[in-house]
């Protein structure tokens, strides 16, 4: 009864190749955002004055001439099908966290026959029968449907499959009573307040504050490959993307040889197949590499608009999934596949612009520089303030396991400036002190900051909220999750610290601008200095210190979720209009429900696993070891007793321990998630060990050691 699953599973990795993708390799730049329905494309496709129309929206923000909507679906389709679609879809976000599509061919019957056709209406609007998508109450399944409306700052693309093609609208997704029901829609409202809000600031910097807001965002993705022969043998991957077993293998990260390592050729294989199929989307995909953990991995595209970066960093997920099946790999999400090696976060890098002018840039001028260092303390301030609801938009059961475990940052929300500008706040905050030791003073409006090295401030990876020489690097969420919810959070207390900013300079004389701006600038670093830390963000001494300080530490998802409705933040968000109190609720809710739901599957899968593939591997180990003592008294051998008996006592105190754990478990299953958690940690520590005195044969589990190394 031996088991040669695992065995099976390595002879037919070692012998398989890996897909050459003839076809797609052949494309190169030239085929970069063919399919996409970009500004060329319209211009093509559509009559001149539509067209202008609908670039204004798009690029100015001005709102949708419904009247122009026929021309642009037909143009749509035109250009669809001549590349091989035959249904489109309304592309949407909603809280399950991924995306959703439900396609519609263009065909009309007409007589005998039928065409292809798409109408304004279906272009603007759809009503997908929604009423299983999470909602945290917003719409019982009896009410009223959601609906999609089409989100034209992001553009419509072509999926392909193996068989044809699909027309996808990016859209956001409501209630019929105007509640968003998506991440998309508060996105799109939490822009627009940084945008006001920015272009308030800027204006009592002299500017005329009509110019355009540009947020930016660039994701850094990393993810896991593991081949898919292993993958199908483990249910915990499969049921939940995480290994709920295994034993730490003797070699992991600890020598350091993956990270930007050479990359073997059947990952480069796949990888340079998802950058072609980016491309073709017109996504940026640049970087490439090994991460720190073995068979682990980093995407990073150049940055874009936040809104379209979000849809852009969808579509890269789904991307690599399925370019990994195509390549007889599996991409694993997950924040935390495998304990003991480092999991999957998802760089947030983000920044701001003002016609065209990254604030978050150092200027070059004592204006420019005062700029900056208004928007930098703003951001400051907003951090300080609200590290809470920074820390909800990264909480999720996946990446609890994450944050904090001494890889990637802690749950404390922090700042690293780097040292230089560290110095630099400090030479601000001294500024009108003249007799303060060894800091030169330094007066905003009048001095010209030193330039900043980009490299010299990126290199303290331990910090969750990190300024990297012109955009801040918000490491916290996780592989899996939606950039929205961090980018919604982000672009809401910036826009409140920027008003607040605003308030006060408003009411500031021309002639002390400069001085008055100083003198506040010192008091908000007062203030909130105390977020800022440029030391290892993975040492106890932090922890004790961030606690010193007052500072937030949530570990859990729970705690974390509980902020969304406090009444300050429901307040802040009611008055940006990005979240009324009954989205926040639903927010709140969809995310408590999402953890529960998960860490019971979680529970469930690990109780299964333990029962029908655990429990009898090691049983049939016991039974060898019992039938090979009991032959050993048959035969009267006298060596080789001892340690037989030993091994006997063994497996079968384990297979107790086992039985014993799983029934915890059971029993945990009907009570709180942290029961479960702790129930099944416990199982689990009891199978890692047995794991290592199983003979191979037995173990039904592909291992660590198989998993990480063997591809
Ligand atoms: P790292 O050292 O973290 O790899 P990179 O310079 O490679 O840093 O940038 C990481 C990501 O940050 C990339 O996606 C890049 O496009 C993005 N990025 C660079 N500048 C900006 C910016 N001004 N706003 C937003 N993202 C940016
Ligand atoms: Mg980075």
């Amino acid at each position: 009864m031996r088991n040669l699953n695992r065995q099976n599973a390595i002879r037919d990795i070692s012998t398989s190749k890996s897909p050459i993708v003839t076809e797609a390799v052949q494309t190169g730049i030239a085929d970069y955002g063919c399919d996409v329905f970009n500004a060329e494309v319209m211009r093509d496709y559509l009559p001149k004055e539509t067209c202008s129309k609908l670039l204004q929206t798009i690029e100015k923000g001005k709102p949708l001439n419904p009247a122009i909507a026929g021309d642009v679906a037909h143009a749509m389709k035109e250009w669809a099908v001549a590349r091989g679609a035959t249904s489109y879809t309304h592309w949407f976000q909603p809280l399950t966290g991924g995306t959703a599509e439900k396609h519609d061919s263009f065909l009309e019957p007409s007589g005998s026959k039928a065409l292809f056709a798409f109408s304004g209406k279906n272009l603007i609007i759809g009503e997908p029968d929604a009423s299983s998508f999470p909602s945290g109450g917003l719409r019982s399944t009896f009410e009223a449907r959601g609906y999609t409306a089409w989100d034209p700052t992001s553009p419509a693309f072509i999926k392909r499959h193996d068989n044809g093609a699909t027309l996808c609208i990016p859209t956001a997704f409501c209630s019929y009573t105007g509640e968003a029901l998506d991440k998309k829609t508060p996105l799109l409202r939490s822009i627009q307040a940084l945008s006001a809000a920015t272009r308030r600031l800027m204006q009592c910097f002299g500017c005329s504050g009509k110019g355009k807001v540009t947020v930016t965002l660039g994701v850094e993705q990393e993810y896991f490959l593991i081949d898919k022969h292993f993958f199908l043998l483990r249910p915990d991957l499969i049921q939940t993307g995480r290994t709920l077993f295994g034993a730490p293998p003797a070699k992991h990260q600890q020598l350091e040889d993956h990270y930007f390592g050479a990359i073997r050729p059947r990952v480069l294989n796949f990888m340079s197949d998802v950058e072609q199929t980016l491309w073709k989307l017109g996504i940026p995909a640049k970087t490439r590499h090994n991460e720190v953990a073995p068979a682990q991995f980093e995407l990073a595209p150049v940055f874009e608009e936040v809104n379209l970066a979000c849809d852009h960093n969808m579509l890269v997920m789904e991307i690599l999934r399925q370019t990994a099946e195509k390549h007889g790999f599996v991409c694993l999400l997950h924040e935390k596949p495998f304990a003991g090696v480092n999991g999957s976060g998802k760089h947030n890098n983000w920044s701001i612009n003002y016609e065209g002018r990254n604030l978050l840039n150092p200027g070059s001028n004592p204006q420019d520089d005062a700029i900056f260092l208004t928007v930098l303390c703003a951001i400051i301030e907003a951090v300080d303030l609200h590290a809470d609801l920074l820390r909800s938009a990264v909480s999720g059961a996946g990446n609890d396991h994450r944050l904090g475990a001494n890889e990637a940052p802690p749950a404390i929300i922090s700042m690293y400036l780097g040292d230089q500008l560290e110095a630099i706040l400090e030479q601000l905050e001294q500024g009108s002190v003249q007799d303060a030791a060894d800091i030169a003073p330094m007066k905003v409006g009048v001095d010209t900051l030193p330039p900043l090295p980009r490299d010299a401030t990126d290199r303290n990876r331990t910090s969750p909220f990190a300024f990297t020489g012109n955009k801040f690097e918000f490491r916290a969420p996780g592989s899996s999750q939606s950039c929205s919810g961090a980018n919604i959070i982000l672009n809401v207390i910036v826009a409140e610290a920027f008003d607040r900013m605003s308030d006060f300079l408003s009411g500031v004389k021309a002639a002390d601008f400069h001085e008055k701006l100083q003198s506040h600038l010192q008091v908000i670093l007062k203030a909130h200095k105390r977020v800022i830390f440029n030391g290892d963000g993975y040492t106890q001494s932090w922890l004790e210190e961030a606690a010193r300080r007052g500072l937030p530490h949530t570990r859990t998802t729970m705690e974390s979720l509980k902020c969304l409705t406090s009444p300050e933040n429901v307040q802040l968000f009611e008055k940006y209009r990005v979240f009324s109190r009954r989205e926040l609720e639903s927010r709140f809710e969809v995310g408590l429900e999402d953890y529960h739901r998960k860490i019971r599957i979680e529970g469930r899968t690990a109780l299964e696993m333990a029962t029908s593939q655990i429990i009898p591997g090691v049983q049939q180990q016991y039974l060898t070891v019992l039938n090979s003592l009991k032959l050993a008294r048959e035969t009267g051998v006298s060596s080789g007793l001892e340690a037989l008996r030993s091994q006997a006592a063994v497996l079968g105190e384990g297979l107790d321990s086992l039985q014993q754990h799983c029934d915890k478990l059971r029993v945990a299953l009907g009570g709180l998630h942290e029961e479960i958690l702790a129930a099944m940690q416990n199982l689990r520590r009891v199978a890692d060990e047995l794991e290592v005195k199983v003979a191979d044969e037995n173990w039904p589990l592909p291992k660590y050691h198989e998993m990480l190394f063997i591809y």
